[in-house]
């Protein structure tokens, strides 16, 4: 019995977006998931894998694509978001505004017709590492499985390239994007999280030394689908890396950036330490840190890293990146705090350990909601109706993302029958 026969609005497709939509779903409740993408996933997909199990998030997201696939309760909008919202508990109502993929669907598309263009884009799945054509599928993965066209990316030339390399009516040049409205009984944010911006670094190097690059970016380089088919290399020359260094703490803790602290960023390096040791036997890695950061059961995968006498922890802050302009390695300023010493080692590789920063942020939930100073969402003072999950709450990792966003439909099932 479902006394309110409106569908639960989810916005942001992530992997809380996801798990809250297929919950729901499974319960008999509708769902709409609109996510600013072309595809769903989020960050989760972008990863190698995740902790504790040291899986790769594939596995899951096709288990969960498949639940999205076969249950007609759901719809997705993908290239789409929320511009207003009105209403109550029970009764909103959300203009939506879909931008257009500029591929029909209606006849096939496909890499052939896509390789014959010379007009490239960023490649943001693999954060701007490597670039696709404009005519592009958003990665190997991607649900919905389709075609997105760059419109912005292609040349007049191409334009013409294009017409002629795909079907009659397959793409469409000239589709604008259009608003929707969407009525929902209750909301759930899953809208999630981006990278700490690290060029704000400017001690650290990022975007002045090719060799530093950031722990997202990381997860892409392991990735066979990645832009370097899972070789950790270094950015100046392809060489592999064999001697990284991961610098905790990358603008967090620090009231200059981001006061608090992101709790995953210490596990992810440890995680990332372990990538480097197992893709070569002879690396090294050394991680500088104020504090390890390891809650719970993740201790242990801790624990048993200390065991690996090719990995070292060094406790202190790192203070300046330095390029040595020859060898282009990098060379750091760090207080070993432990030993009372001054340290300057030499590395090949450096990874920043950046924070979370809620996209909240950046792009407020247009209704009348509470914020905190960072931008997540105040979960005490949640609005009638509509909840936050995952990382537009507080910073948290792929396990707590699920329960939290699990959580929240349940608050929005509990909507729908007080509302009638
Ligand atoms: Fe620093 Fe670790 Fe907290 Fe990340 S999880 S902010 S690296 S202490």
């Amino acid at each position: 019995m479902v006394p309110n026969s409106k569908p639960i609005l989810i916005i942001g497709g992530g992997i809380g977006g996801i798990t809250a939509a297929a919950e729901l779903a499974e319960l008999g409740y509708n769902v709409v998931i609109v996510e600013k993408e072309a595809s769903l996933g989020g960050r989760v997909l972008r990863m190698h894998r995740y902790f504790p199990k040291m899986c790769p998030p594939s596995c899951g997201f096709e288990i969960n694509t498949r639940r999205i696939r076969q249950n007609p309760r759901i719809t997705v909008h993908t290239l789409a978001s929320v511009e207003g919202i009105s209403g109550e508990a029970g009764n909103f109502r959300a203009k939506v505004t879909l931008k257009p993929t500029h591929v029909t669907g209606r006849f096939s598309v496909d890499d052939s017709m896509a390789e014959r263009l010379t007009s490239e884009r960023d490649d943001d799945f693999n954060y701007d590492m490597s670039t696709s054509k404009a005519l592009y599928l958003p990665h190997d993965m991607a649900y919905p499985h389709a075609y997105v066209l760059d419109r912005e990316a292609l040349s007049d030339t191409d334009s013409q390239v294009l017409t002629e390399a795909c079907p009659p009516g397959s793409v469409d040049l000239t589709s604008a994007s259009r608003e929707i409205e969407i009525e929902a009984g209750a909301i759930i944010v899953a809208t999630g999280w981006r990278p700490y911006d690290a060029t704000k670094l400017d001690t650290l190097g990022f975007g002045q030394h090719l060799n530093v690059i950031t722990n997202v970016m990381m997860e892409r380089m392991a990735a066979l689908g990645g832009p370097t088919g899972g070789e950790i290399t270094r950015p100046s020359d392809g060489k592999k890396a064999e001697n990284v260094a991961f610098v905790q703490c990358a603008g967090s803790r620090d009231e200059n950036h981001l006061p608090y602290c992101s709790a995953v960023c210490c596990m992810a390096s440890l995680k990332q330490a372990r990538y480097v040791r197992e893709k070569n036997e002879n690396s090294k890695a050394t991680v500088f840190y104020i504090d390890i950061r390891t809650i719970g059961r993740l201790e242990n995968f801790y624990s048993e890293m200390l065991d690996d006498t090719n990995l070292s922890f060094v406790k202190g802050k790192v203070a300046r990146i330095n390029e040595e302009p020859e060898s282009r390695n990098l060379i750091l300023e760090v207080e070993d705090t432990l030993a009372g010493e001054n340290l300057n080692p030499q590395f090949d590789l450096v990874v920043l350990a950046t924070g979370m920063v809620p996209n909240t942020a950046d792009v407020k939930i247009p209704m009348d909601m509470q914020y905190d100073e960072y931008g997540f969402i105040d979960g005490s003072t949640d609005v009638d109706g509509v909840y936050a999950a995952g990382c537009s709450r507080s910073p948290c990792d792929v396990s707590r993302t699920t329960k939290s966003a699990t959580a929240a439909a349940l608050k929005a099932i509990q909507c729908l029958h007080r509302a009638g």
